[in-house]
């Protein structure tokens, strides 16, 4: 609508320049002062038909705006056209403008009706008035507006079909482009995953501990490192078949993520054996949730393992500044290890200094 506003008053300025400066614009000022009361109440219906469609917007529901935008549009080229034809040759080119307005919103349907609306009252307006006896009808003339109208329309639906075809182009593009970030989220976390367990793999554990001891090296953040091993697995998939033995270690996982906070990390290491992290946690406090994670799997009870139960080893070690990952997986695994000799089933804290000692 600014638009329509914004061209009224290009027409009124141009009016009002031809009053003040008749010798620039010699036939319209002639024609505008003799007929003054004309282009004044013409004016005065731009302004009315301008409000009127403004009202009609602002009060209507939004699926009438195209065609008060359009129909406005519609009025406003045939009251140029008569406004502009006794003072310029080729006045019919304002008739295109509703071809052009409708081409804006990109909508096949409103195109077609408002060209054949604009042709059907170019053809009344041209016709009826000649076959009246009022006015000499200009063949030709007649004949070009005509063709223009009707090319006008044709372009306007080429242009209309070869948007939406590249809108559905885009559309397409658009629409791999998220299937492929998807796909990458996807494989990313497949990357990152153990396919059986749900839980870190081993190379997505070592890339974490890695940033966790640089941390602790400089923020001095306290790493707790436990690895668990589960006992007698071998015995387990021996005797009841290794479809078993992955079901424990589905359930061995499963507890390890139901236990540990948000802050701690689990992964599973390798084959039977699964490494966790705590972080800004005590000694103390990693140390109980090893043992609640032991004895909740302690607690497992699967029809597949006739009244088996199954239980794990585990080392458990702190880092200290300056110590290195080497030095941590040393300690962790010699802890382990006494875990495994001195009978299974438990978790053995490994101590700075002197030996090592079991706190269960
Ligand atoms: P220990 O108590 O000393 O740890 O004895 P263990 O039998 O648990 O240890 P061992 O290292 O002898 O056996 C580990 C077994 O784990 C051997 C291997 O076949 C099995 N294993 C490794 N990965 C998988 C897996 O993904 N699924 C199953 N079902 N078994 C696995
Ligand atoms: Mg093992
Ligand atoms: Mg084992």
């Amino acid at each position: 609508m600014i638009y329509y506003w914004f061209g009224a008053i290009l027409l009124f300025l141009v009016q009002g320049l031809s009053f003040i400066f008749p010798d620039i614009f010699t036939g319209a000022a002639e024609y505008w002062q003799y007929n003054s009361s004309t282009a004044i109440s013409v004016d005065l219906c731009i302004v009315l038909l301008l409000s009127v469609t403004e009202i009609w917007l602002r009060r209507e529901k939004k699926v009438y705006l195209k065609r008060a935008v359009l129909l406005c549009g519609l009025v406003l080229s045939y009251i140029l056209y008569f406004l502009l034809t006794p003072v310029i040759d080729g006045s019919e080119i304002v008739l295109i403008m509703p071809l052009l307005i409708s081409l804006v919103y990109f909508e096949r349907m409103l195109l077609k009706a408002f060209a054949l609306l604009n042709i059907l009252i170019y053809v009344v307006i041209a016709l009826v008035p000649a076959a009246l006896g009022l006015t000499r009808l200009d063949i030709s003339d007649f004949i070009l507006v005509m063709a223009v109208l009707i090319i006008g329309t044709l372009l306007g639906q080429g242009v209309i079909t070869r948007s939406l075809e590249m809108r559905k182009a885009v559309e397409g593009l658009v629409k791999s482009e998220q299937k492929l970030i998807v796909e990458k989220t996807i494989s990313d976390k497949l990357l990152k995953m153990d396919a059986l367990t749900g839980l870190y793999n081993h190379k997505t554990f070592h890339e974490y501990i890695e940033n966790l001891i640089q941390h602790a090296e400089t923020n001095g953040v306290s790493i707790h490192l436990a690895i668990l091993d589960i006992d007698n697995f071998k015995a387990i998939n021996d005797i009841f078949g290794h479809w078993v033995g992955d079901i424990v270690l589905k359930e061995v996982a499963q507890v390890l993520l139901e236990l540990m906070s948000p802050n701690d990390f689990a992964a599973r290491y390798g084959g039977e054996e699964f490494a966790l992290i705590f972080t800004d946690t005590t000694a103390e406090q990693a140390y109980a949730c090893s043992e609640a994670i032991r004895s909740k799997v302690e607690e497992i009870r699967m029809p597949q393992l006739d009244g088996r139960t199954i239980t794990f080893s585990a080392g458990l070690c702190s880092y200290y500044i300056g110590d290195g990952k080497e030095k941590l997986f040393r300690n962790a695994d010699a802890a382990l290890y006494y875990a495994k000799r001195s009978g299974k089933n438990r978790v053995i804290v490994h101590q700075i200094k002197g030996p090592i000692v079991c706190m269960t």
